[in-house]
């Protein structure tokens, strides 16, 4: 999707901190972080959220959550993290392309604002 900005990211065409890439996931730095540590894991496809995810295209979101797991390891957060997917503008969807927050290094509250 040409005009999508995780796709433009995903891509190489706008700089993000990376944490991980490989051939289809990319892990970068949250630029508005909401906690210690918040960083977004983003499949490279452009998948529009949480609801265009099918049997075709779910393997992506394995993944995905193998590089979340990895990531947490790597990083020590051993208290915990919290991983959160908007989905939809009434949930906080702002980029349309599916990403997964991590979010850590706080306390969280339940349920979510
Ligand atoms: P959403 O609001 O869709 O759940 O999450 C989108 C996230 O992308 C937000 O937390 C926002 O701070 C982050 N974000 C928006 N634009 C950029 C950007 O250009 N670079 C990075 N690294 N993060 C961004
Ligand atoms: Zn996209």
């Amino acid at each position: 999707m040409d005009s999508c900005l995780f796709c433009k990211i995903a891509a190489g065409e706008i700089p993000s901190q990376k944490l991980y890439e490989d051939e289809s996931v990319l892990a970068f730095r949250d630029i508005d972080p909401q906690a210690p540590v918040h960083f977004l894991v983003i499949p490279k496809q452009h998948i529009e959220s949480c609801a265009a995810v099918t049997p075709g295209n779910s393997a992506i979101v394995a993944h995905c959550f193998e590089v979340i797991a990895s990531l947490a390891a790597e990083q020590g957060l051993k208290d915990g993290f919290r991983v959160v997917s908007n989905c939809g503008e009434s949930a906080g969807q702002t980029v349309p392309h599916l990403h997964f927050h991590l979010l850590s290094g706080r306390d969280m509250t339940w349920p979510p604002g």
